[in-house]
């Protein structure tokens, strides 16, 4: 058995239908595992279907807001009845409103904890009994540079990417008895559609990056195809509870 190899396994990929999401479906998709692309534009799951199929792949999509828990049990029902198991679960939906913190809604607060935080801790429930059911499972969730620093225009989005790491080591520890590894990955600065709006907001975003990050360029979704592969199979079976960073190095610049 390759210890690379998921041809047999299903992967529900939340945000899959663009971005790192797309990126790490792509690396799941080619290691032989059937995806399941989850996000709420009707448009970019199809294309992002279209594409990963062109791999080989078995490939669905489902239209769920992960923030509700009822949305969050039908997601995993609706992926057994149509590919028979779920062995991975990718919990990477997420987004960012920037703003200084005495700026933010209550509102808005909620509205960035429940896309990126509350929605793992849903999602990561919803599926526990599906991968009992198969002898274990391997959950990956998505942080941040902002799980381990701080910036001024992001209090609840750094809040919730702490919050992502400390969740990956409770359900690491609640879950090993059950053959289920929980990893995080921290990306670093990513050209993605969040990342592009923050280049237009924060001023001199895209240089400081640059100048930080000793690969010397920001990062691409498909950066993220082979951390997805490492966490998502064999390869891991004795990791669990860590945070690894896809960074180019930026979190060990001194
Ligand atoms: P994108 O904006 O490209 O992707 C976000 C994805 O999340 C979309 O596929 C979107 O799909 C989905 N999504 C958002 N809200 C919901 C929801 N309520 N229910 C279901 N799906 C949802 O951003 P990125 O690819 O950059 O970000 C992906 C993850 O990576 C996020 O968690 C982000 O915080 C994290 N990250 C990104 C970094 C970067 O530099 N880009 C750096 C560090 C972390 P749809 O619109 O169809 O709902």
């Amino acid at each position: 058995m390759s210890l690379f190899d998921l041809k047999g396994r299903v992967a529900i990929v939340t945000g899959g239908n663009g971005g790192i999401g797309l990126g790490m479906a792509r690396g799941l998709a080619a290691a032989g595992a059937a995806i399941v692309v989850v996000g709420r534009n009707e448009d970019k799951n199809k294309a992002a279907v279209k594409e990963l199929k062109k791999l080989g792949a078995d490939v669905s999509s489902q239209i769920v807001d992960v923030t509700k828990e009822s949305a969050a049990k039908k997601m995993v029902k609706d992926a057994v009845k149509k590919h028979g198991r779920v062995d991975i679960l990718v919990n990477n939906a997420g987004m960012n409103i920037r703003k200084q913190p005495e700026e933010y809604t209550e509102a808005e607060w909620h509205q960035v904890i429940d896309t990126n935080l509350t929605s793992a801790f849903l999602c990561s429930r919803a599926v526990y009994e599906a991968m009992k059911k198969v002898g274990g499972g391997k959950i990956i969730n998505i942080g941040s540079m902002m799980s381990i620093f701080g910036a001024s225009f992001t209090t609840p989005y750094a809040a919730s990417k702490g919050g992502m790491v400390q969740m990956t080591r409770a359900f690491a520890c609640a879950w090993a008895k059950d053959n289920i590894q929980v990893n995080a990955v921290l990306p670093g600065w990513i050209d993605t559609d969040l990342t592009r709006r923050a280049r237009q907001q924060v001023k001199g975003l895209h240089e400081r990056v640059l100048g930080r990050t000793p690969a010397g360029r920001w990062g691409t979704p498909d950066d993220h195809a082979g951390i997805a592969v490492f966490l998502g199979g064999p390869a891991s079976d004795f990791v669990t509870g860590t945070a690894i960073p896809v960074d180019g190095g930026y979190s060990v610049q001194g």
